[in-house]
């Protein structure tokens, strides 16, 4: 018998937590915050309760609250290797700019370090009986499912996914198992994303007319994975202009270089960022925003990062354009930019006069993906959704439902089942 209980993550994007609990192990699969000031933790889970921890990705909904269980207890933890360096980039900026809210410091990070298992795809792991593996899920570098092999019972945790092939990802595949139980993600459940080709080509073509126009073009992006997927798709349009990397992103793009299997071609990847110039500081920002042609600059969402500081230089002039690659929460500066074309410079909310745009860049599976994935899943699992705006986890449980005639639960916090 297998125990799930759901912690976090149910009818949210933001908080992950689910505990595996079998006769006699305890695997809590990721402890995620929702990112925000302060950061939302998920339900209370004792250290000394668990044996272990999988996280999935880096991403902070997935990994920001496992420093709490090393304030006394030392558990190990399981990622891939890739997984691991980027999560000390990530939750030491967390605690930098939340130090004031959050339960741990820089010392429980580093005592989490040292609790560090780092796992290939596909490497067989044995905690008491609980059996499990990662594999790929493509949705950022390092990004893993988890397989778990539990007193006969089969069990999947999706984590977050992407089964289309990106620049730098290879796409999650199908699994051939038939399951017992499968925890799904379900972020774009009721959203089609556009054809990858096209939606590259337009990009490309949008931003070699600002350039050919004499303009500059900002992209806002996330500072993991999707930075460096624009970097790839310019390369591979062959734009031969001048391109600025800056903020995190640029210690994440060293993680990427020195981790061959953390990109899908590790050869293509260097020779795409080799002619990026990244920013060394401020006085070389200063100068550098002259000089260039393209500047990719996290936050994503414009909350802060290096891409306040272009967009104070680059926003009011109509020749230049701000694309912006990723979703945007409903409140942060850039959906507000897409929404009112104003953006807060110097604390005052001014007009844009570079044009603005959306590309819908992804790395989640979109509505018709997800329901692929699952039309393909062996056997008669049980499916539970999480990870998902609350419309998205119970059309896609409902969907389940009525079109696969399984066993479709949108679980809410605290839920218990049995496997
Ligand atoms: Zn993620």
């Amino acid at each position: 018998m297998v125990k799930l209980s759901f912690m976090g993550g149910t009818h949210q994007v933001g908080g992950n937590a689910i505990l595996v609990n079998s006769n006699q192990g305890k695997l809590l699969l990721e402890y995620g915050v929702k990112p925000g000031t302060p950061p939302e933790f998920p339900g209370h889970i004792r250290a000394k309760d668990i044996d272990g921890i999988v996280i999935g990705h880096a991403h902070l909904d997935h990994s920001g609250g496992v420093p709490l269980f090393y304030l006394s207890e030392k558990k190990p933890y399981f990622a891939t290797r890739t997984t691991s360096e980027l999560i000390k980039i990530l939750i030491k900026d967390m605690i930098k700019l939340n130090s004031y809210y959050l339960p741990f410091e820089y010392l429980e990070l580093e005592k989490m370090q040292q609790q560090r298992n780092d796992l290939n795809y596909g490497q067989k792991v044995k905690l008491k009986d609980i059996n499990f593996q990662l594999q790929d899920a493509g949705h950022i570098p390092g990004s893993a499912m988890v397989d778990m092999e539990i007193n006969g019972k089969k069990i999947l945790y999706t984590s977050d996914f992407n089964t289309t092939t990106t620049r730098i990802c290879n796409n999650a595949k199908i699994p051939r198992k038939k399951y017992d139980a499968v925890i799904i993600e379900s972020t774009y459940a009721l959203h089609e994303h556009p054809e990858r080709k096209q939606l590259e080509k337009d990009f490309v073509n949008e931003i070699k007319s600002t350039v050919n126009q004499g303009g500059k073009v900002l992209i806002p992006a996330f500072a993991v994975g999707r930075s460096h997927e624009m970097l790839s798709v310019l390369h591979a349009h062959k734009f031969d202009g001048y391109v600025l990397l800056d903020g995190m992103a640029r210690a994440v793009n060293k993680i990427m270089l020195d981790y061959p299997e953390s990109v899908k071609t590790p050869k293509t990847y260097a020779n795409a960022v080799r002619n990026v110039h990244e920013i060394r500081g401020w006085r070389d920002r200063r100068q550098a925003v002259r000089k260039a042609d393209v500047i990719v600059a996290p936050s994503g969402m414009l909350q802060g990062g290096t891409v306040m500081f272009y967009m104070e230089k680059l926003a009011t002039n109509p020749q230049n354009s701000v694309y912006i690659v990723s979703f945007q929460v409903p409140g942060t500066n850039g959906a507000k930019l897409l929404e009112t074309g104003m953006f807060p410079i110097k604390d005052r909310d001014t007009k844009v006069n570079a044009k603005v745009k959306h590309f819908d860049f992804s790395s989640h599976s979109g509505k018709t993906p997800l329901q692929k994935f699952l039309k393909g899943l062996k056997g008669k699992p049980d499916i539970y959704v999480v990870h998902g705006e609350e419309e998205s986890c119970d059309f896609l449980a409902e969907w389940v439902r009525d079109e696969l005639d399984l066993n479709g639960i949108a679980p809410n916090m605290g839920d218990e089942f049995t496997v």
